[in-house]
């Protein structure tokens, strides 16, 4: 194996800090569960891992977007509740049904599918009900939740699903004081009561976040669905940065310095030469593009500390490399250039990368790619 000192880049990722974040978040959900968010190979992270240590620190659900990611942590070992939560028709019902997986249910459509399944199989499935509060995304309009609970209730006599939980999702719970928030919590209460009057029993009532589980402790319920927030990173800047939460960036990425060489004044650097050298000055070449994930948004913009300074992406970001220059220094090929981690060796944040590239810090975590290896400490 190549020593992790030797790659060409490496994305590390601190198992303890997520411990610790999950932690955290629990003792701030108070009494609610903690369901871990692990979709999209957690934001970037490892699935498996990840999710394996946020059980460990005592988060009691993993929640995932994909059937084939809720099947992925069933095929790595890991039991308990799963909730998954994007279908779309002739999805993997029976498997999920098969793996005690919970499903996410958004419409009559998918109702009449998952009974199918269930009756094929044999087995109850467990189903959560998923009201559209006010995102207007996925989840059942109000106007259409009566005959979704009613038909809900159905299936439960007949012995086909259980209906474990009663769930929503916020539109604008990391812009503090959006009046979306309390529009949408008062419908949530409606919509669950309505439910719970007619006879729903569910184990889990859940709506909240990372910015609401972190600032708005009336949306806890009985359970909290934090995925930025475990892995360190800020929902956005109006909630506050990591550390005001006591939570610490989980992944820190950096590459091995590739090339160094002397160039004249006037000299073009990368694609379309978005960069000239103002004049005689060093290049530093940097091994990793947008084919790694470094959004090609960063040109000109995105900051790395190298050799004890922040240095800026000079020219266009390509799909496998970048260059910066260095000024007068020269350090030697295989330094290290860290990208973004948690901050205190001076480095850049993922919050720093998201401003220079225009994006959100979910971004640039979640889109650093396999060939980053990541290596887990
Ligand atoms: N719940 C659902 C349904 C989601 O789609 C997401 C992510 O977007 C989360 C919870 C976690 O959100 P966050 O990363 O802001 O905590």
């Amino acid at each position: 194996a190549v020593p992790t000192t030797a790659l060409r880049a490496r994305a590390e990722i601190d198992l303890g800090a997520l411990r610790a974040n999950v932690r955290a978040l629990r003792a701030r959900a108070k009494g609610a569960a903690v369901m871990a968010v692990v979709k999209s190979d957690a934001y970037g992270h490892g699935a498996i891992p990840c999710a394996r240590a946020a059980l460990e620190a005592g988060a009691s659900w993993l929640g995932t977007a994909t059937a084939e990611e809720a099947l992925a942590l069933r095929a790595a070992g890991l039991t308990g509740p799963v909730l998954c939560w994007l279908w779309v028709p002739g999805g993997p019902w029976r498997q999920a049904i098969e793996a005690d997986i919970d499903v996410s249910l958004s419409g009559m459509w998918a109702l009449r599918e998952v009974t199918a399944a269930a009756r094929a199989a044999g087995r109850v499935a467990r189903v959560q009900l998923k009201a559209d509060t006010g995102l207007g995304r996925n989840g059942c309009q109000p106007a259409d939740w009566a005959e979704l609970v009613a038909a809900a209730l159905r299936a439960e006599d007949e012995g086909l699903v259980r209906v474990t939980g009663l769930w929503s999702h916020f539109a604008c719970a990391d812009e503090p004081g959006h009046p979306s928030i309390t529009a949408q919590l008062d419908r949530f209460r409606e919509m669950t009561a309505y439910a719970e009057e007619r006879g729903v029993r569910p184990e889990v009532r859940h709506i909240a976040n990372s910015p609401a589980t972190l600032t708005l402790p009336e949306t806890h319920f009985d359970l909290v669905r934090p995925g930025i927030a475990m892995y360190g990173v800020s929902p956005s800047p109006e909630i506050g940065t990591p550390a005001d939460f006591g939570l610490r960036p989980v992944m820190t990425l950096s590459a091995s310095l590739a090339l160094v060489k002397r160039v004249p004044a006037g000299h073009g650097v990368s694609y379309s030469h978005h960069y000239v050298t103002p004049g005689e000055t060093t290049l530093g070449l940097v091994p990793v593009g947008y084919g790694d994930g470094i959004p090609r948004h960063a040109s000109g913009a995105g900051p790395v500390l190298l050799d004890g300074k922040w240095r800026t992406v000079a020219g266009r970001v390509a799909m496998d490399q970048f260059v910066v220059d260095l000024g007068g220094d020269e350090p030697p090929v295989g330094t290290e250039a860290v990208l973004f981690g948690p901050g205190d060796r001076g480095e850049p944040t993922a919050e720093d990368w998201a401003q220079a590239c225009g994006t959100i810090a979910y971004e640039i975590v979640t889109r650093i790619g396999t060939r980053v290896p990541r290596v887990y400490v």
